[in-house]
């Protein structure tokens, strides 16, 4: 489809307000990310916001509106601590969960009971917002699971052809989503830690819960929680440890691999110059990490690069909002500098069983990180039912590409495992090189699947699951 281009001014804002009250989807700047928005009182155009962006169905939308009065037309009850709430916090960075009125379709709030309401405070999405004159649902504007656009340039790189319109405004001045705050729990509770913080809230309404759904492994009230998130196309772990342990991995790591790493400015002359480095602003700023986080984690795709380093953040104020983003990029991958192993899986062409192992260990969370390279590796990507195999298991092998083994892999590994002991003799012997099987205490190797069809793959991998399972 067509898509589009809105300048930020009144005669473009009444357009773009037009192709929404259509039935049409426009991306619009906030303070918070860019929405994509869409009629939230129209099921069906509301349904092209989950097209657009390949958005699960059960993972709901917040209704954004220009002004408070208008809220009591889709929500069933406002308690006084909302009002007292929004008094304080809207126009701002804080969607409020309330009971919704059955104006609101089921699309908006995947069949919850309640919607969420929020009134942004950027001058634009409010310009926008008055001319469309209905409310407009919005998720955040990028493709599912990737990082959430705080630039114009995020959103056309994601969006283009998919919408009908992109409004061009600023960079989003908060740079992460909205706290969700549910208000139909007994205690407000946040759903998501966002621009607002739960000090903040807590000092106009006494308390408030966070809620125990962030903690990585809870089952999500929040539907967005449980999905995959912001997630860049390299692998993302969270490094704790002092700044000079942090810099020593990096700097390994660098040697054998495309690295980046996210710093506070602080820790900028610590580090190696063979990593590339991304900037998160001071380690005082949280507004500047926020500001910047969704951008660093899109410029690393930019890159390139296979590894990305992000600093352990606290847990505190505005910087909850920014752990929880990292937490969920890194899909809770946490390593400590000071401790975590390298490991160099090889196999002999690079395209099934060492990328497979590399797959499944990367996303089992060891204090660990592994990479893969094989004897006589083209370049090419991994075999099609390597990727089916081992996608079964969660692993993404869909931008491997075969990388030939090198002496400074070797050199640089803490662990060198093969796939057989053909493998292991073509090896200096003054290496520590084992199978993996003989790493694990077992016998036999793991044979190459190497043309054969899905069932052999899946055979090969459930091997190689239950070897990693032992290490
Ligand atoms: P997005 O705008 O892409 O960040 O998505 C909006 C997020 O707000 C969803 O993923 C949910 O986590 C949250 N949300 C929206 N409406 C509700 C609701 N009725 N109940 C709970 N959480 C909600
Ligand atoms: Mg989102």
């Amino acid at each position: 489809m067509e898509t589009r281009i809105f300048e930020n001014k009144a005669e473009d804002l009444k357009k773009a307000a037009e192709l929404i009250r259509k039935g049409e989807t426009v991306i619009f700047p906030t303070e918070t990310v860019y929405g994509l928005g869409a009629n939230a009182l129209d099921a069906d155009a509301v349904k092209k916001i989950f097209v657009a962006k390949g958005r699960p169905s059960d993972n709901p939308l917040i209704v954004h509106i220009a002004d408070f009065a208008l809220a009591e037309k889709f929500v069933r009850e406002i308690p006084d601590s909302a009002k007292i709430v929004a008094e304080k916090f809207w126009p701002g960075p804080l969607t409020m969960i309330f009971k919704k009125k059955p104006c609101i379709p089921n699309e908006v709030s995947a069949r919850l009971d309640t919607v969420g309401i929020r009134i942004p405070s950027d001058k634009t999405a409010r310009e926008f917002l008055r001319e469309c004159g209905v409310p407009v649902a919005a998720p955040s504007a990028n493709i599912s699971g990737r990082p959430s656009p705080t630039a114009f340039s995020h959103a056309v790189e994601d969006m283009e052809g998919k919408v009908s319109g992109i409004i061009k405004g600023e960079d989003s001045a908060v740079g992460v989503e909205s706290t969700v705050l549910d208000m139909t729990s007994d205690i407000p509770t946040i759903l998501r830690p966002g621009g607002i913080s739960a000090e903040q809230l807590r000092e106009v309404l006494g308390e408030v819960l966070v809620s125990s759904e962030l903690k990585e492994d809870g089952i999500p009230k929040a539907p967005g929680m449980k999905y995959k998130h912001y997630s860049p196309k390299g692998q993302t772990y969270i490094l704790k440890g002092s700044a000079e342990s942090a810099a020593r991995f990096i700097e390994k790591r660098s040697k054998i691999n495309s690295v980046a790493a996210l710093i506070f400015d602080e820790l900028a002359e610590y580090m190696p110059k063979s990593a590339k480095l991304i900037s998160l602003g001071s380690k005082n700023r949280p507004e500047d990490a926020a500001h910047r986080l969704f951008d660093a984690l899109r410029e690393c795709d930019g890159l390139g690069v296979k590894e990305i380093y992000a600093p352990e953040i606290p847990e505190t104020g505005l910087w909850r909002a920014v752990r929880n983003r990292l937490y969920k990029a890194a899909a809770a991958r946490i390593i400590e500098a000071e401790s975590a192993k390298t490991v160099l899986f090889i196999c002999t062409g690079n395209t099934c069983r060492s990328p497979i192992a590399e797959g499944i260990f990367n996303i089992s969370r060891k204090n660990a990180v592994a990479m893969s390279a094989g004897l006589f590796a083209s370049g090419g990507k991994a075999e099609p039912n390597a990727i089916a195999a081992a996608a079964e298991y969660g692993a993404d092998l869909k931008n491997h590409k075969s990388t030939q083994l090198t002496y400074e892999m070797l050199e640089n590994s803490d662990i060198i495992l093969t796939m057989t002991e053909s493998h292991k003799l073509s090896l200096p012997a003054e290496l520590n090189v084992q199978t993996i099987t003989e790493f694990v205490g077992e016998a036999g190797e793991v044979s190459d699947p190497y043309g054969g069809d899905i069932e052999v793959y899946r055979s090969c991998a459930a091997k190689i699951k239950k070897l990693i399972e032992r290490m």
